[in-house]
């Protein structure tokens, strides 16, 4: 009876501190710094970052090895995840099949092409991006998903955000935090993101951090780069993303430890950037993506849908710049008008462009991940579940205390506004186990 007691401990143990974004894998190999992982024998290459050697136990986020466990706590964990990870893999394929629907033989020959593995062309993606018939929508997106799956297999990445200043010197038009807007200003202290930083690994288990602000030139680099180097030390994947800032503050980021770079182009329309991001250089903006990528960085980049006068061939072109881009992750969204903003009263667009997008970014670039952003969340409840069933494979949990949480006010009607963040993890992972997903982000095959 003891034991059965104590067993229970540990599994609740494990899903409270472990289970949430990642399964340690044991390392088999290392060949000029990619290792090989083993998770229960399926064999991931990773990018090696952290001093493990062959035969210790790591974690892995983004494909990249950040940090060592100790083997006994590490075969505690597994022992947890060996049932619960082949159970959630059935989960997964069985929602990943496509079911026999009617529809367009133009529609079944372009889907027949993604299913070839071939890419498709302009004329194609614009006629699946104008799809309006519910049985049609319905088959684009299993057809995602299944790519997904049989890319991807079960793995849903989960990163946590810290949004650490609503300053910015920027007045694009569709944010709420733009320069002219007038609301309360917050800047959070070096030791303050490093505290909630620790917080989020050590007590909520996050393996992957996004440390997000306006463009905000109040902190010094040095400033930047101890936060960084610490919260590296936590053995943690960090993103950055504080827009366009030099190229040296990017490099000596990365040398602190940052390994993942979070900035959109916005828009491939030069025209419509200039309009909406007004003192702001779209060259710039894109050379300072390309420039992160050639220094290492994992890129997270993508697109606003929903600017005004965007053409369905700006969306295309939007997925073929981010795709050109050699984007790790595709970060898009759709415009939500922000109060006392120049595009406050922009009509929104619906769920189902957003979904036709994560479809058609899955069937242009199979390896990425997809994000769902929280502003596709504004569009619906169940947008998360629907995202993922479509071609997602990426979420994120917002972590910026309450009292700040408000103020980054980037768009209006912010979903996560009222959450907890404990609420918003259980409910994620429950989202995540109903559909088979596994919270791991673990390299690839
Ligand atoms: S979109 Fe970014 S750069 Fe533009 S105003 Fe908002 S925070 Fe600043």
């Amino acid at each position: 009876m003891l034991k059965k007691l104590a067993k229970v401990l540990l599994i609740m143990l494990c899903f409270q501190i472990h289970m949430c974004y990642a399964i340690p894998g044991k390392l088999v190999e290392i060949k000029d710094n990619i290792g090989t992982v083993d998770y229960f024998g399926e064999k991931r290459k990773v990018l090696m970052d952290s001093e493990a050697q062959a035969g210790d136990y790591v974690y892995a986020q983004g494909g990249v090895v950040i940090s060592k466990i100790a083997e006994q706590d590490a075969l505690k964990i597994l022992d947890f995840w060996k049932e619960k990870f082949f159970e959630l893999k059935k989960v997964d394929n069985q929602l990943a099949k496509i079911e026999d629907l009617e529809a367009s033989d133009n529609l079944l020959e372009i889907l027949q092409k993604v299913n070839l593995r071939k890419e498709l062309n302009n004329n194609e993606l614009l006629n699946l991006l104008r799809l309006k018939d519910k049985n049609e929508l319905k088959l684009l997106y299993e057809t995602a998903n299944n790519l997904r799956q049989k890319e991807h297999d079960n793995a849903c990445c989960v990163h946590g955000i810290i949004e650490f200043s609503n300053n910015c010197r920027r007045n694009c038009f569709y944010c709420g935090i733009r320069k002219d807007n007038n609301i309360k200003r917050y800047r959070m202290s070096a030791e303050e993101i490093i505290s909630l930083a620790k917080h989020a690994v050590d007590n909520l288990g996050f393996k992957a951090l996004v440390l997000q602000s306006g463009e905000d030139l109040s902190y010094t680099d040095e400033e930047l780069v101890k936060v960084v180097k610490t919260i590296r030390k936590l053995g943690v994947l960090i993103f950055i993303s504080i827009g366009t800032r030099k190229k040296e503050l990017y490099k000596k980021l990365y040398d602190a430890g940052a390994r993942a770079v979070l900035l959109r182009f916005e828009t491939s329309n030069k025209e419509l950037f200039k309009k909406v991001r007004p003192e702001t250089n779209f060259e710039e903006r894109i050379e300072l993506i390309k420039y992160a990528k050639k220094i290492g960085y994992l890129i997270a980049t993508g697109f606003i849908m929903g600017i005004p006068e965007e053409t369905e061939q700006d969306i295309i072109n939007n997925i073929i710049l981010t795709k050109a881009l050699k984007a790790d992750m595709y970060s898009f969204g759709p415009l939500i008008p922000a109060k006392n903003t120049p595009l406050e009263n922009q009509k929104q667009i619906d769920i189902n462009s957003v979904l036709k997008v994560i479809s058609l970014c899955r069937f242009m670039d199979v390896r990425s991940k997809i994000l769902v952003t929280s502003a596709v969340e504004t569009l619906h409840e169940d947008a998360k579940k629907q995202g993922l069933l479509a071609g997602a494979n990426s979420l994120m949990i917002n972590l910026t205390p309450h009292c700040y949480k408000e103020l980054y006010s980037i768009y209006s009607g912010r979903p996560d506004k009222d959450i907890t963040v404990k609420k918003n993890i259980k409910e994620t992972i429950k989202l995540l186990y109903s559909l088979g997903r596994a919270p791991t982000d673990i390299g690839h095959t």
